[in-house]
């Protein structure tokens, strides 16, 4: 089958090879008579009448998964590359901070896809050949990211497989890195957690924090440095990074200019590298939120250093997590494997913020199971401003706490059993992380004015 994803809107839609086939031929240059005869070239089964075609594309259209025109560059994540070949802006990396990779493929099966370069899929099809036989047919392998030109023009989705990549050994091994060594690898794999932000007189590298690898690092990195490049020169030309807009959107009425915001940054960042100062890191992002909205952001620094207690605004936000997640378990009832990852952590996500929001007004949130690693996640997030592009940054903060509060309540109510059948349980804030921001589900939630606490 081939599942049709909407990372925006948390929207998916099943169809199968015949209409993708069909689907492929939509590339905007084609009316509903030309795509049938398109797909009549291009295949050898029954081709699909008008009105099964037209009735197809209208299911679609009407599912909100169909966009006129041009894909934009803005959309894809992979035409946001670095252009820069003599940029000698430095490298600056999390201080302090080494990753190591238990090389358990936990990164392998929590994401809806990953993505590949043209000559990444070629790489891929040449080495292991036999999987998804796309060696022989590249389709049984890829899709394209967005729209509908030939895989080879673009980034390209691969196949799944019980939510895993379709490259994964059941061993947590990658095929592609067994066969052939690392540098055949898609990049984004090589480069993972490690994202970039190009944050004006220096680009920053750091990790995000969905992975459990992450967590444990704090206290076991490696030796080896974040990123061997020491400068923009030096990195790979296909590396993607996020930039920080001139005016920041604080709430969806308020933007202020990027220097404004940096200078609140650096206030969050000098107690951020102390913890102790940090304290609770859900109350202290909620808290926030409300000075932002208030504009009262210039009260800093951090000063949260005790929990919360559950509010009516709280709950409107896991009131709205619940919806989403009992959509998307709904949803993915019907096709999804019972060993998929990510549904498994949605349906874990459920029950944790079911439970959180059944609490009365007044109820003390769950407090950090471990305070150095909550501690470790805001300085992260907030060194590579991992908050900017997801929702304005007074809503951004308060999703981060809602995530916290709900990973907190699945670290408590998660039975032992599954730790020992898979490790990647044990960190479920990781978990927590990668399923929301990969599949959409911290939508916006409109909040009164002066209601915010
Ligand atoms: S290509 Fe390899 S490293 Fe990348 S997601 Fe697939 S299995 Fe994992």
């Amino acid at each position: 089958m081939v599942v049709l994803h909407d990372t925006q809107r948390g929207n998916l839609a099943r169809i199968g090879t015949r209409e993708w086939a069909l689907l492929r031929y939509a590339d905007g240059t084609r009316d509903v008579e030309g795509i049938r005869a398109a797909a009549a070239d291009g295949t050898r089964d029954n081709v699909s009448e008008l009105c099964e075609i037209k009735s197809l594309f209208t299911s679609l259209h009407q599912a909100g998964l169909l966009q006129d025109g041009p894909v934009s560059t803005l959309e894809t994540a992979t035409a946001v590359g670095l252009n820069a070949s003599r940029d000698e802006r430095p490298i600056e990396s999390l201080p302090g901070y080494r990753f190591a990779c238990h090389g358990q493929g936990a990164c392998c099966r929590q994401y809806p896809t990953t993505l590949f370069s043209p000559i990444e899929v070629a790489r891929a099809r040449a080495v292991v050949p036999a999987r998804c036989g796309a060696g022989d047919d590249v389709y049984g392998g890829f899709t394209p990211e967005f729209g509908s030109l030939p895989v080879a023009h673009g980034a390209a989705a691969v196949a799944m497989c019980e939510g895993a990549c379709a490259y994964l050994d059941s061993d947590g091994a990658c095929s592609i890195h067994r066969e052939a060594g690392a540098r055949f690898k898609p990049s984004g794999c090589s480069l993972y957690p490690v994202v970039f932000v190009d944050v004006g007189e220096a680009i920053r590298a750091t990790v995000v924090p969905e992975c459990r690898c992450v967590f444990d690092s704090v206290s076991e990195g490696s030796e080896a440095p974040l990123v061997d490049a020491a400068t923009v020169a030096d990195l790979d030309a296909s590396v993607v990074m996020t930039t920080i807009p001139e005016s920041i959107a604080v709430d969806d009425t308020r933007h202020v200019p990027r220097e404004r915001y940096l200078s609140w940054c650096k206030a969050w960042t000098d107690d951020a590298e102390n913890a102790e100062r940090v304290g609770d890191v859900a109350a202290g992002l909620w808290t926030m939120a409300g000075r932002l909205a208030d504009r009262a952001a210039e009260q800093m620094p951090w000063t949260t250093r005790s929990g919360l207690a559950c509010s009516p605004t709280i709950r409107l936000f896991l009131h709205a997590l619940t919806g989403a997640l009992e959509r998307r378990v709904g949803q993915d009832e019907a096709w999804r494997s019972p060993r998929d990852m990510a549904h498994r952590v949605a349906n874990a996500m459920l029950v944790a913020t079911r439970a959180l929001a059944e609490l009365p007004d007044g109820a003390l949130l769950p407090a950090a199971v471990c305070a150095e690693h909550e501690a470790f996640y805001w300085r992260t997030v907030l060194y590579g401003h991992q908050f900017l592009g997801e929702r304005p940054v007074a809503e951004s903060f308060r999703w981060r706490a809602v995530r916290l509060w709900v990973a907190r309540q699945m670290s408590r109510s998660l039975p032992a059993a599954r730790l020992i059948e898979d490790p990647v349980w044990e960190q479920p804030l990781a978990l927590v992380e990668a399923v929301c921001r990969a599949h959409g589900l911290c939508i916006a939630v409109p909040i009164e004015e002066n209601h915010g606490k």
